[in-house]
């Protein structure tokens, strides 16, 4: 895809010797140009930028360069490691609310697109990688909201989605979001974790109860990236 360069002053540098490994999705709550003007104002007392922002129509804009680090994540945890902009790439996504607005088609074939050639420049962007703002940094944030087509995704091969079997979780269901990537229950209850977990996985029913469908989800995802692990 060709985006369209419209440079940010806010970015870093990466990390020496460390992967870009994690694909982190938002969506602006604010139509494209309140979005555009606050990624790339260097005045606000609270900088902030994305790699990208994709408008409705599908039209792309490139803020910060991939090797650069941009201001999208905040205060995040996911596999066992916080704060995630060192590592990751930001997409932010024209919606205005993600529990409301459906995303158009339109806009989702470019965000595959645009999917798809991030993780071959970045081989380590494995599929449990591919999360929403929402997966790791839960309570505080739930972009990209309810409606965001995460199904379509994985059915494209990016991210991952339940394959619909009905096996059952060991143990202890924190214990199991953590071995997932979610984080620990240390700033919020578990209960808001479920609930980050059921957003991405289940939308249809966000309460944040462990009931028997959530642990068979997870069940399902666990065995996913244990086949998915390499040998
Ligand atoms: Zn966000």
């Amino acid at each position: 895809m060709q985006p369209i360069d419209l440079p940010s002053p806010n970015h870093a540098a990466r990390p020496a010797d460390t992967p870009i490994d994690i694909l982190v999705l938002h969506y602006t709550e604010l139509p494209l140009a309140e979005s555009l003007a606050i990624l790339r104002d260097d005045a606000r007392p609270q900088r902030v930028s994305a790699h990208y922002v994709l408008d409705l129509d599908g039209a792309l804009y490139r803020l910060v360069p991939e090797e650069r680090v941009a201001w999208h994540a905040g205060r995040s945890h996911w596999r066992g490691r916080d704060g995630l902009n060192a590592t990751s790439i930001g997409i932010e996504i024209v919606n205005l609310h993600g529990d409301l607005h459906d995303y158009p088609s339109r806009q989702i074939a470019a965000l595959i697109e645009l999917c798809h050639e991030i993780v071959a420049r970045h081989p380590a962007i494995v599929p449990r990688n591919v999360v929403g703002h929402s997966d790791i940094a839960p309570k505080r944030k739930i972009d990209p909201g309810r409606r965001f087509p995460w199904a379509t995704l994985a059915r494209s091969g990016i991210g991952l989605w339940p394959r619909g079997t009905c096996l059952k979780l060991e143990g202890d269901m924190q214990a199991a979001l953590r071995r997932f990537g979610y984080p620990p229950a240390v700033d919020v209850a578990t209960s808001d974790i479920v609930a980050a977990f059921q957003r991405r996985f289940r939308p249809s029913l966000v309460g944040g109860i462990a009931d028997d469908e959530t642990r068979m989800l997870l069940a399902d995802l666990l065995d996913q990236v244990d086949a998915l692990r390499p040998a």
